[in-house]
């Protein structure tokens, strides 16, 4: 177990009883909440956004990597968004069998075709890590993949700070509790909006947040959209089938939708199949993409955010394609890379997949897909990979090494679950915000993180999908 909360205090049940009645009123105090899932759109019953009772040792070494590299990481992403020759190719055994990445991938083609309309582009996303415990005891920083589309928490992260500081100062814990970091991904996501927002340059026009039909995680959101009404910008909240119902393009296909100019479609939705409930859904999708309105992502940004650009970035020579002046760039994002491999036809896909067969237990295989829960792990492998082995069904795929973080003992405090100590294991996100105007980066930032916790019982899972819970970073 790594260096966390004292044995003693853990067990002491007296104690750890009263700091989650604290913890609760104190998350409610300053703003960690949710909608409860019975109903989703509505603020009249809220509760707790699920959290940790302590905060959870990060080694201060490592955070500062994850921060250090985040630049470098929106400047990839950036880059690979305008390289179409490579999306083209890395995608190819994608799309011809993963239909949602093929109806991404017809988005992308017909907006290239038909001449993009906007050249400023507007990144908000988040590289998520795991440290991957050596045999020495040190650990070191492995992405588990970074999500260019709906990256969420940046909200609610900016508040937990102070919920954590409390506890600890309740529990006699004042030093700990002074070194909790400060944390604002709030701020510079809305930085980032409000940059794209004044370069599109109309006082009237407004930030539009696409977001989903049910809105549990409303509160994250509303941060953001507060800290725009702060410097002036109007926001509003749309889903597919409002826009569907009345978004329009006029003749310098500009976007309209109720009447309103939209300046910046900001994607809080649109990043799983279940989101496009309808055709129309993705004709709306097409619309907006086509539009003058300045999309965070765009879908060039959406696609390079794939499981299958991930692995393909891990071939040796591909980062250097894209920093070819730059070997100190490619060796710091290089170093945050776990093993990746490839199941195209041919014999480096053949290759995987006899390893994944010889020892599943040692990778995680995973589909084209965002929102957790739909990676597959340890015997499992076995079944799904005999299946699809010998058709191009496995190019839907990739294999990546199963990262193994050294676990901690802590309480995950959720309004469903019953209280007890669980052995955690921590994810640690970092938030990135870019704006580009044609050739020219206007803003290129580190804006802050967020460390998710779960109990090492689940292999797989985010906050949403109702594993992970939201928590801190103790820097040792
Ligand atoms: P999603 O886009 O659905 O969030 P992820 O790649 O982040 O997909 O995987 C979901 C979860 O699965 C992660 O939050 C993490 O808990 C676990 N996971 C993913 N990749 C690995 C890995 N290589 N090693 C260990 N756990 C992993
Ligand atoms: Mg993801
Ligand atoms: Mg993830």
């Amino acid at each position: 177990m790594a260096q966390g909360i004292p044995e003693e205090m853990l067990m002491n049940t007296t104690l750890i009883k009263e700091l989650a009645d604290v913890a609760k009123d104190a998350a409610l105090i300053h703003g960690v909440v949710m909608r409860i899932k019975e109903t989703p759109n509505s603020s009249e019953l809220v509760t707790y956004a699920p959290f940790t009772l302590f905060p959870s040792p990060v080694p201060k070494a490592v955070f500062h990597q994850a921060l250090a590299v985040q630049t470098h990481f929106n400047l990839l992403v950036d880059k690979i968004s305008q390289d179409s020759g490579f999306l083209e190719e890395a995608l190819a055994s994608t799309i011809a069998v993963d239909d949602f990445t093929r109806r991404l991938f017809d988005i992308y083609r017909s907006v290239l075709k038909e001449g993009r309309s906007q050249s400023i582009v507007l990144g908000l996303n988040r590289s998520d890590y795991m440290l991957d415990q050596r045999e020495d005891g040190t650990s070191s920083l492995k992405q588990i993949e970074i999500n260019t589309i709906a990256a969420s928490f940046g909200g609610l992260a900016s508040r937990t700070p102070d919920v954590h500081r409390h506890i600890l100062q309740v529990a006699g814990r004042l030093e700990d509790s002074q070194r909790i970091l400060d944390n604002n991904p709030a701020a510079g996501l809305a930085k980032g909006l409000a940059k794209a927002w004044k370069l599109y340059g109309s006082e009237r026009a407004v930030v539009m947040f696409l977001v989903e039909e049910g809105q549990r995680n409303i509160f994250d959101h509303r941060y953001v959209e507060n800290e725009l009404w702060k410097r002036k910008i109007p926001t509003i909240r749309r889903r597919f089938q409002d826009v569907c119902k009345t978004g329009s393009l006029d003749q310098d296909k500009r976007l309209f939708v109720d009447g309103q100019e939209v300046a910046v479609v900001y994607f809080r939705d649109g990043y799983m199949p279940q989101n496009y409930i309808s055709e129309q859904s993705w004709d709306v999708r097409l619309l907006m993409e086509r539009s003058l309105a300045v999309k965070c992502p765009d879908i060039s940004t959406h696609l390079a955010g794939t499981k299958k650009v991930q692995q393909e970035l891990a071939r040796p020579g591909v980062l250097e394609r894209f920093f070819p002046d730059q070997p100190q760039v490619v060796e710091q994002i290089r170093a945050t890379f776990a093993g990746l491999y490839t199941l195209d036809m041919g014999p480096e896909g053949d290759k995987t997949v006899a390893m994944a067969l010889a020892t599943p237990d040692n990778f995680v295989l995973k589909p084209q897909r965002e929102g957790g829960g739909n990676n597959i792990y340890g015997s499992e492998i076995c079944q799904v990979l005999e299946g699809v082995k010998e058709s191009t069904e496995r190019t839907a795929y990739i294999l990546m090494d199963l990262i193994h973080p050294s676990p901690v003992h802590n309480y995950l405090l959720r309004r469903d679950a019953s209280l007890q100590v669980s052995k955690c294991l921590s994810e640690l996100g970092v938030f990135g915000a870019y704006v580009r105007q044609g050739k020219d980066m206007v803003m290129n930032e580190c804006v802050g993180h967020l460390l998710r916790t779960k109990s090492s019982e689940h292999s797989d899972g985010g906050v949403a999908a109702g594993v992970a819970v939201l928590d801190n970073p103790l820097l040792v």
